[in-house]
Order: C-alpha cells, then sequence, then structure tokens
C-alpha cells in the first residue's frame, strides 16, 4: 500500500476530526443553552410566584390585584421573559401576559405540562425553537407549580427568550470550535506532513532499489537478469500468438581505446550516449537491456519477419555512425550488431542472446560497421571452440602438452647452434592441434600463464639433457609479461640446473606496442638473468625498425613471410631484408632468417649474410627423443651442398 493510496484515508480523518468538534460544539451550546434557559424561566416563575400575591385567585378565574397588574406590567419590560402564563391546577390557562398586554383568558388553553407540574408539585422545563409569528426563535419556557398547605394552587409558566443568547454563545463557541480545530489539524497536520513527507522519500528510496535491482544504473536500461526474465514472458507470449521475435546484440566497435585513451569518465558518457540513442531509435515495447561494458541487447518483439530486424539494425548502425560529442570532443564510433530470431534460432533466452552473440563475433571477424545475423555454421563453430577450451582446460591440468624442437642452423659455423621449442597439443583424435589456434584461446581464459611456466621449464630439462654448446629457444606471449615471468624463468634455470646463457626467449613486436615500463622492465630483468632476448617475426604486423633501438635484443628473427617472397622479381623484398640484417649487425644482434624449405632459399638467405637460418630443410619441429638421430643424419651435407662462402654468392647476387 502506497502512501498516495492512503490519502483518502488521511482526508476522512480529518473530515471526521473537523466534523466531530463542530457536532461537539452544536451538543454543548445546546446543552448549556438548555440549562441556563431553563434555570432563567425557573427563576422568573419563582420571582413571580413571591410577587405576586393573589395568584390563588387569579387561578381560580379573578381579575390579578393592581399590585400584581404593576408587577406583571413592570416585569415584562425587564430581562428576556416576554411572557407569563397562570394555571389553574386542572392545567387550564388563565391568565396571559405578553409584550403588549395582560389578560385573562377567554377561552381557556389546556396545557399538559402544567397540569404535570400541578399535579407532581415539581417544576418542568422545556427549550423550544420558535416556529410561530411573534415567537422568539428560540426561548425556554418552565412551569412551576404553587404550593400552599401541601396542595398546588396554581402553575406559573415562564417564557424566555434565548434567541439572542443562543447566538451569542453559539457563536463564542464556534469561534472556539474553529480556534480548536485549527489548533487540532496544525498539531495533527504538521506530523503528518512530516510523517508523509518521509514516507513518501523512503518509498522513492525503496522503489529506487527495487528498480536498480533490475536495471543499470548508469543507462536506466534493463540488466542481464531482468532482460532474461521480460524475454521469457515475451517468449511465452510469441508461441500463444506465432509472432517471431528479434534479439540484436549491439557493442561499439574499438570501445576499449575511447576507454583506455580518453579515461573511463568519457568511456561512461559513450554508454549513456549509447543508451539515450538505442532507446530514440527502439518502439516503446521493445526490450532495451545493457549486459556488459558496451553491450546492449534489443529484443523487437511480435515482428512480422528478418527484414524488419535488418532495418532497426540499419537504423542503429546509422545513429551509432555519429560521433558522439563529448566535453566538446568529437568521438567518431561505429557499432555492430549480431542478429538471432526466434523461434528458429533459438527458444530460451539464453540461447538467444548467445547466438545473438555468435552473430556479433562474425561482424568483427568481418571488419565491424556492420550486422549480421546468426547461422547454424556459427554454432558449430562455438561448440568446436567450447570443445577446444575444454581440451586446453583438461590439458593444462594434467600437463599433456608436449615440445617438439626445431633446430637453428648457423651458417658461419656450418652446425646447428640449438633447438625452438614449439608447443603441442593434440585432439581427442591424437592429431596435432595448431598452435596458432590453441595459444590465443589459452591466452583468453587465462591459461598462458601455467603453460608458458611449464614450457619454460620443460624446455630448460630438456636442454640439459644436449651437449654443452647447444642452445634452447622458447616462444614467450605478451599475456606472460604480468610481473610473473622473470620469476618463472629463474626458478626454471635454477631447478634444472640450465645455465643462463643456454636460454634464448623470443618475443613478438607486439609486446613492444604495449611498451610500457613494467614490460621494459622486466625485459631487462630476464636479460639480467643471462638469458638471449630475441624478436621473433619481425617484419609482421608493425614492422618499426624503431623496436630495435627499444631494447638490445640478442638476436632478431627476420618472419619466414619474408622468405616465401624473396624470389620476387621485385627487388623491394630482398631491399628489406637486407636492410634489417644490416641494421641488426649494426646494432650487435644476430639476425635469423625463418622458413628456410629448400636449397635455393638457403642460397638466398646466405648470399644477404644473415647468421642463422631455420626451416624445413633443416629440420621439423619433432619430439626430443628424435634429436640425437636427426642431429647424426645429414645437416654437413645440406650445408656442404650450399657452399660456397657467404661473400662469394654475394657478389653473385649482387
Ligand atoms: P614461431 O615462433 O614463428 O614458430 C615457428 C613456426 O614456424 C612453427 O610453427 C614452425 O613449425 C613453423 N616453421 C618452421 N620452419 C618452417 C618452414 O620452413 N616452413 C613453414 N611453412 N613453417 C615453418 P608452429 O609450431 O605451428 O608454431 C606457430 C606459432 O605458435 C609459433 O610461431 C609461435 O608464435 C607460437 N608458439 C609455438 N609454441 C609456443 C609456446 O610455447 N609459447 C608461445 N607463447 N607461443 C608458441
Ligand atoms: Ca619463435
Ligand atoms: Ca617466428
Amino acid at each position: 500500500m502506497t502512501i498516495r493510496s492512503r490519502v483518502p484515508l488521511i482526508v476522512l480523518v480529518l473530515a471526521a476530526l473537523i466534523g466531530g468538534t463542530l457536532a461537539t460544539v452544536k451538543l454543548t451550546t445546546d446543552y448549556l443553552l438548555h440549562r441556563q434557559a431553563t434555570a432563567i424561566a425557573h427563576r422568573w416563575a419563582h420571582f413571580v410566584v413571591e410577587n405576586v400575591g393573589d395568584l390563588e385567585q387569579i387561578a381560580s378565574g379573578e381579575q390579578p390585584s393592581s399590585a400584581s397588574m404593576t408587577f406583571f406590567q413592570w416585569s415584562l419590560r425587564v430581562g428576556t421573559v416576554f411572557r407569563y402564563e397562570i394555571f389553574n391546577r386542572q392545567g387550564y390557562s388563565q391568565l396571559v401576559s405578553d409584550q403588549r398586554q395582560i389578560a385573562l383568558v377567554d377561552v381557556s388553553e389546556f396545557r399538559p405540562e402544567a397540569a404535570a407540574a400541578a399535579k407532581s408539585r415539581a417544576m418542568s422545563a422545556a427549550v423550544k425553537e420558535g416556529d410561530q409569528d411573534g415567537l422568539p426563535a428560540f426561548f425556554a419556557e418552565a412551569f412551576v407549580p404553587v404550593v400552599a398547605h401541601g396542595h398546588s394552587i396554581a402553575v406559573v409558566a415562564a417564557y424566555v427568550d434565548q434567541t439572542e443568547e443562543r447566538s451569542r454563545v453559539f457563536h463564542a463557541f464556534l469561534l472556539a470550535a474553529v480556534a480548536l480545530c485549527t489548533l487540532t489539524s496544525l498539531a495533527f497536520v504538521i506530523p503528518a506532513g512530516a510523517w508523509y513527507r518521509r514516507t513518501l522519500e523512503k518509498e522513492r528510496a525503496d522503489a529506487e532499489i527495487r528498480f536498480l535491482g533490475k536495471h543499470d544504473a548508469m543507462t536506466r536500461l534493463a540488466n542481464r537478469a531482468h532482460l532474461s526474465e521480460r524475454m521469457t514472458e515475451t517468449l511465452d507470449r510469441a508461441v500463444r500468438t506465432g509472432d517471431e521475435i528479434a534479439v540484436l546484440y549491439l557493442d561499439l566497435d574499438h570501445f576499449k581505446d575511447i576507454n583506455d585513451r580518453l579515461g573511463h569518465q568519457v568511456g561512461d558518457t559513450v554508454i549513456m550516449l549509447m543508451g539515450d540513442r538505442i532507446r530514440e531509435s527502439t518502439r516503446h515495447n521493445d526490450i532495451i537491456a545493457r549486459i556488459g561494458g558496451d553491450e546492449f541487447v534489443i529484443v523487437q518483439a511480435d515482428i512480422s519477419g528478418r527484414a524488419e530486424a535488418e532495418k532497426l539494425a540499419q537504423r542503429l548502425l546509422d545513429v551509432m555512425a555519429q560521433p558522439f560529442i563529448v566535453g566538446g570532443r568529437e568521438l567518431p564510433a561505429t557499432a555492430s550488431i549480431g542478429i538471432a530470431l526466434a523461434p528458429v534460432d533459438g527458444r530460451d533466452p539464453e540461447r538467444l542472446i548467445q547466438s545473438a552473440d555468435l552473430a556479433l563475433s562474425k561482424c568483427k571477424a568481418d571488419g565491424r560497421n556492420c550486422h549480421r545475423f546468426f547461422t547454424p555454421e556459427l554454432d558449430t563453430e562455438l561448440q568446436a571452440r567450447l570443445q577446444l577450451e575444454a581440451r586446453i582446460r583438461a590439458a593444462t591440468l594434467k600437463e599433456e602438452f608436449e615440445l617438439h624442437f626445431q633446430p637453428l642452423v648457423d651458417l658461419a659455423e656450418g652446425r646447428t647452434t640449438g633447438y625452438e621449442a614449439l608447443l603441442r597439443l593434440r585432439a581427442a583424435d591424437g592429431a596435432f592441434i595448431p598452435p596458432s589456434t590453441f595459444i590465443p584461446i589459452a591466452e583468453q581464459i587465462g591459461l598462458i600463464g601455467r603453460i608458458g611456466a611449464w614450457v619454460i621449464r620443460q624446455a630448460c630439462l630438456t636442454a640439459t639433457q644436449w651437449p654443452e654448446g647447444l642452445t634452447v629457444a622458447v616462444n614467450l606471449s605478451p599475456v606472460q609479461f604480468d610481473g610473473t615471468v622473470c620469476g618463472i624463468v629463474r626458478a626454471a634455470l635454477d631447478d634444472t640446473g640450465l645455465d643462463p646463457t643456454r636460454l634464448q626467449l623470443e618475443i613478438t613486436e607486439s609486446l613492444l606496442l604495449e611498451d610500457t615500463e613494467s614490460v621494459m622492465a622486466q625485459l631487462a630483468q630476464l636479460k639480467a638473468l643471462g638469458v638471449a632476448i630475441v624478436m621473433d617475426d619481425f617484419g609482421t604486423g608493425y614492422s618499426s625498425l624503431s623496436y630495435l633501438w627499444r631494447f638490445p635484443f640478442s638476436k632478431i628473427k627476420i618472419d619466414r613471410s619474408f622468405i616465401q617472397n624473396l624470389q620476387n622479381a621485385d627487388k623491394s623484398v630482398e631491399t628489406i631484408v637486407r636492410t634489417i640484417i644490416n641494421l641488426g649487425h649494426i646494432l650487435n644482434m644476430r639476425v635469423a632468417v625463418e622458413g628456410v624449405e629448400d636449397e635455393r632459399q638457403l642460397d638466398l638467405v646466405r648470399s644477404l649474410a644473415c647468421d642463422e637460418v631455420q626451416g624445413f630443410y633443416f629440420g621439423r619441429p619433432m619430439p626430443a627423443s628424435d634429436l640425437a638421430d636427426h642431429a647424426l643424419a645429414g645437416l654437413p651435407r645440406k650445408l656442404a651442398k650450399a657452399l660456397p662462402a657467404p661473400k662469394r654468392v654475394l657478389q653473385l647476387v649482387r
């Protein structure tokens, strides 16, 4: 029951209070007047009895004496008595005096009150309202028996005009009552008002708390739980009516950049503006919810087909493409929208939201700023992804990963100088899952740290079994640079006893992109342990030569995409590779080329004066147990074939 619904009750109570007070005033006035009037009438009757000596005679019909007459006439002009009557003891009036005259009555009138007073020898009085002409509006009459020797000899009736008195008393009381009522009302209304305000505030706070239980505080749109609730209702209704429903999953492209670059406050404002824009673009009965950072879900109820959903999606993309204006700054943005339709793509809220989310990932894969509908293939992808996640989790727990090793060959020395450890994971059917598939997922689900630590330790342990001169290279994910990597490497070295100079850690340009002090500090700490830091996959992605100045790498590995293009007629790739190699040498770094698959490629890289090569030509990644056999087979022959010496080849190429 809310406070508003109680208002009529409060009004009723107030009305009852005021009405009750007025009624009490009226009753009290009447009671007091009655008492006063009867007392006056009584007194006058007695006064008459005492002053009129021949009452008995008058009562029996004789003329009053002249003294009595004088008294009657005098008394009529005094005070409020406007009439006397003298009755005989049977109750018949014998003499009437009023303002005009005093007369013996011709036709005697019987008054039962007079007869009763005579008989009982007790006075009676009544208050009356004058309803005939000539009578005061309000008066009292008193019948007083005149008793002599124990017998009533006459009855004197006195009539007292109370009209003025009544209006005086009534007005006085009314005034008092109004004052009383006002005071009472004030006494009631002031605390009641305060109570009303407090209750109203409390009700508002309660309502806000209830609201926030179901809504997002920032945009005041439904939250995930409430979205589910409302979707269930909408879906139930749709089952009965046979209507279709569209679920649109919208997120802003590169929202993270806005947040990172301009701060959370700006990010929050953008989210609020997004909420407003969505509200303005949707219909009243659509459900809008914010279910994460910049992620909104719009449920379009009872649509007539996918075209309608497409129209809304396009409208939303258009409004989101308008730059957001925050603090006078224009922030250009675009959005992506994944769409799922009920009942075809699912019948329960969770399933539909998930399907729309999958469609959204499709938008992202397709370059964003677009909308995509859910398709069953996306679901297959999802199932595969979930299976892979489960496989990674299980393999992490049970340490089911394997390491394969691929040789690195020093061209000048003509020998294998070490091996790169490459992580392997088998699917349930025993086939290898490519690291390029499972490593990003391990990073996303937060397991790369644990897996990476296992790789470091396992690689160090394996390398301790090798001859002294051989190094081991381990790949590190940027995610591992969370402050723990140095401790993990140190522990692995300590525990396995591997000489730090035999360990090489390969990092990629993406780590340096973050360029935080923390990353630089961790790299320096690692280097201080005595291990070599290698810039891997150089030339891919961001390809900035400036990265080479940022840190004293021991080695640069030129990505294998270069070697594939080296044989092009266009010599620009060759020029780039040559530049990288020269620069590396100037900076005192060794330079390796990855992906050498055949003799021709080997000849080519050798002509560019690189220091090391790696590739299928020298050996594919293999289990540690195969390394000894491999080392004994054919490497010197391959290198011999590739001779003559680098300088001569260089001249040939030129
Ligand atoms: P990467 O560090 O560039 O490793 C070399 C990749 O090139 C390996 O692929 C290797 O099999 C392949 N490769 C070597 N020689 C040739 C060649 O002549 N031709 C061709 N086509 N490919 C060649 P793999 O083993 O599939 O590994 C892929 C990537 O996964 C690695 O690239 C590395 O970035 C990542 N990775 C592998 N193991 C680990 C690990 O333990 N930790 C982390 N963070 N990443 C790893
Ligand atoms: Ca590598
Ligand atoms: Ca590489």
